[in-house]
This record gives C-alpha cells, structure tokens and sequence, in this order.
C-alpha cells in the first residue's frame, strides 16, 4: 500500500463512521455510540489478494482463538470498490465488516436490521451483484455456448460434462475456452 490507498481508505472510514454518528432510533438513541466509533476508527483496513473474486470485503480475528471483537479484527476490502463507479458501495460493504467487527459473527436477523439503516440498501444490493459478475467476468476462462441459439455463460473452472444442455432451447452446450488477450495486445 502506498501513501494514496492511505488517503483513500482514511476518506472511506471518515464517510462510514460519520453516517453511522447519524442513526438514531424512534427515541432519538444512536444505534452506535461514541465509544464503538473510535474503536472502529482503530482497526485496520487493507486489501483482499487481486484475484479474490468472490469477496468484497472481508473481516478476519487477529488472534484465531479469540472470537470477533473491535480489538481483535482486521478488515480487507477488494481493491475493485476503489473504482469511481463502486465508491457508494465501498462505503456500504466498509459498514458492513463494522457490524462483524462489532461482534456480530453470522448474517443473522440483528445483522440484517443493522445493515438496513443504510440509505439506498437496495440499490446496494444491485451494485453488489454487479460488482460480483464483474469480478467473475475477468476470471472467467471457458464459455458455455450454446449450439443452438448462441447463449453464452462464461465459467472459471473447466469443469464440464458432455451431456450438458441449455435449458432454454436444450442446445447441446459446448465448452470453448477463452483466450484473454495480454496487455501487449492493448
Ligand atoms: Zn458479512
Ligand atoms: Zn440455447
């Protein structure tokens, strides 16, 4: 990591922590308090491996035989939500490893209602999806084609069997791999 990613996670967590100051319940209590904020503030943000493809973001125990707390987690974050078109959505996947952080393990109820409070979740979740075919897409190596009419689902693992059809039109599938072009070629 160079001085710059430095900048840009500090501008990631400042807007994370800063939005989350603001939910507050139907009494007017924050969801979050002062005290969980600053511990947040002091864990540390790095990067997932490049060709992590599955994963947007990822909260890990620094100690394995303790669980999940503010003090003991470290967050990575795909290093694609550092594109201008992800920049909302890091800000969302970034709150979403807090409430890990803040001990909560598994995608449970409590989980769920915690990540609603974030504005345009929705619309979070679509980007998400986005975000996930395109990682998908890079990995790709062998392509699904149809015979019959063409249809293509790109795959990373050469796994196949001969007697696969498209449920479509039950086109015969054929397996063809796909030659990515190196970047000489560009
Ligand atoms: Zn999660
Ligand atoms: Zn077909």
């Amino acid at each position: 990591m160079d001085n710059s990613d430095y900048e840009i996670l500090s501008q990631l967590r400042y807007n994370v922590l800063s939005r989350m100051r603001t939910f507050v319940d139907k009494n007017n209590e924050r969801f979050f308090s002062e005290k969980e904020l600053l511990q947040l503030y002091r864990i540390e943000i790095s990067f997932l491996s490049r060709n992590s493809i599955s994963r947007h973001g990822l909260t890990t125990n620094l100690d394995k035989s303790k669980k999940i707390s503010p003090t003991n987690c470290m967050i990575r974050l795909n290093q694609k939500l550092f594109e201008k078109s992800y920049s909302q959505y890091a800000e969302f996947v970034l709150f979403h490893e807090y409430i890990h952080c803040l001990g909560n393990f598994s995608h449970d109820k409590k989980f769920r209602q915690l990540e609603n409070l974030w504005p345009r979740k929705k619309q979070m979740n679509i980007i998400g999806r986005q975000l996930t075919s395109e990682l998908q897409e890079i990995k790709a190596r062998w392509a699904w084609t149809c015979s019959k009419c063409g249809f293509v689902v790109k795959r990373s693992s050469r796994k196949f069997r001969s007697n696969y059809f498209h449920k479509e039109c039950l086109g015969k599938l054929k397996n063809i791999p796909i030659i990515h072009p190196t970047s000489l070629e560009h």
